[in-house]
């Protein structure tokens, strides 16, 4: 079954997405960015996991070919534009099995001769000796001269340079460069979450801290509708070969179902950066409002149905969340197992007694438990227990979910949560609202201010 979903996500987020590389966009000046199609397994093999799951968030929605109201604007920090030349021409190659510098250095277009002098030109620097299959070299030629990259590792690389009409290279050891793009995305929901985000130019990942920014408000996995809509003001950062090195938003807007959810980024008086309500308030709360992130279809909250399986009609006290099998369950909050194991029709099954002592979730037809999962384990809100399966009586992979209130299975959506996360202290909200305000601003106003970075 699980090939089932496969095919159905395959065409909705293709694979060569996932490798979050900056995309193709008009308007837009990185002279460093024009490459051929690069091979960047490091970082795909560290996002693999995180890919598997993007794989069948594209599937969540019901329409692949989402059609999208969008309206998305970009601009760029000052410091990503360092070569002031009208068209630089760069080309770059990587360091494949059986190559040496030389080797390499020809293909950059040097001749033997001058790939040598380059070899030892570096010398002092570095010794292009110890080069590693797969990483760049890159040759920039412009006005002032010829630039030689090789990238070392993640964070530094080799750079040489010639001036033109000169033939001796000076040669060096500096930081890898980091381009930062701040951006401003937004769309309509019409189809699943991530087709509308992709169509809105927002990368998987920003996507997925946008749900992670909203996790203890939106059920993103039942409750999204279309037309549902989101504005997002966010900072990407990519490496000098244009991966993305990272996502982080500043401030999100999400309208679920008519109800508007704000949230921006704040850097605290300590340091610590965490996201706050526009004004003041604590995003997290007791309970997530979902035990997985994300999935197809949904069954809702109701007393009475046919059983699939046993046929007649029983009350189905709880939430299905169908999920391809594997797919993480997260504890909706912190507590302790109280039961882990086998438990008849609900197959592999973990109950959760929750702080208040008074609430408890049920988690059903399990594939696994996560590891280090046992009767008495204490867990954390958010905490993996176990992966989406079809254990017990379930005709397909599916979350069978249970909020219980003393014991008794009650509608989730009815529980009252009183306990948000800490607010801004009273004696830091000045700070707090002279740093946000600006961010809200730009989320709010769709013509920036170019400047800002
Ligand atoms: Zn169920």
């Amino acid at each position: 079954m699980s090939n089932a979903f496969k095919h159905d996500f395959s065409d909705q987020v293709p694979a060569h997405k996932s490798r979050t590389r900056l995309p193709k966009t008009k308007g837009l000046k990185i002279p460093h960015l024009h490459l051929p199609s690069p091979r960047w397994y490091p970082l795909f093999g560290a996002l693999a996991g995180f890919i598997f799951i993007l794989l069948f968030i594209g599937g969540a929605g019901q329409d692949a070919r989402a059609r999208m109201s969008i309206e998305h604007t970009e601009w760029l920090t000052a410091d990503v534009s360092t070569v002031n030349n009208q068209s630089p021409q760069e080309r770059l190659v990587r360091v494949q099995s059986g190559d040496n510098a030389v080797s390499v250095l020809t293909r950059l277009g040097f001749t033997r001769t001058d790939a040598h002098y380059i070899v030892n030109a570096a010398k002092s620097s570095y010794k292009l000796k110890n080069i590693n299959i797969g990483n760049a070299f890159k040759r920039i030629d412009s006005n002032s001269g010829t630039d030689v990259f090789y990238n070392i590792d993640a964070k530094k690389q080799l750079y040489l340079h010639q001036n033109s009409g000169e033939s001796n290279w000076q040669s060096k050891i500096q930081k890898r460069q980091i381009l930062t793009r701040h951006r401003l995305a937004t769309g309509a929901i019409h189809g699943s979450l991530f087709a509308s985000a992709e169509k809105a130019g927002m990368d998987q990942r920003t996507t997925m801290n946008l749900v992670e920014i909203f996790a203890w408000d939106i059920d993103f996995a039942r409750d999204i509708r279309s037309g549902d809509s989101f504005r997002v003001v966010y900072e990407e950062r990519f490496d000098d070969e244009g991966n993305m090195l990272e996502s982080s938003i500043f401030a999100a807007e999400f309208v679920n179902q008519g109800k508007k959810f704000e949230s921006v980024r704040y850097l605290n008086a300590k340091g610590k950066v965490d996201y706050y309500t526009p004004d003041g308030k604590g995003m997290q709360k007791t309970y997530l409002k979902a035990p997985v992130k994300f999935s197809r279809i949904s069954s809702r909250f109701r007393t009475k149905r046919k059983h699939p399986i046993l046929g007649y009609t029983r009350a189905h006290r709880g939430v299905d969340y169908a999920a391809p099998s594997g797919t993480p369950i997260h504890a909706l909050g912190n507590g302790r197992i109280k039961f882990k194991g086998w438990k008849s029709g609900y197959g592999r099954f973990i109950l959760i007694q929750h702080n208040t002592r008074e609430h408890s979730t049920a988690y059903a037809h399990m594939r696994s438990f996560a590891r280090g999962i046992k009767k008495g384990t204490y867990v954390k809100q958010g905490q993996v227990i176990g992966y989406v399966g079809m254990s017990g009586l379930a005709t397909g992979p599916h979350l069978h979910f249970e909020f219980r209130s003393r014991g008794r299975a009650v509608n989730p959506l009815t529980v009252k949560l009183k306990h948000p996360s800490a607010p801004v202290p009273k004696s830091e909200m000045a700070h707090f609202r002279q740093q946000t305000a600006p961010l809200m601003g730009m989320l709010k106003d769709a013509t920036h201010d170019q400047s800002w970075g």
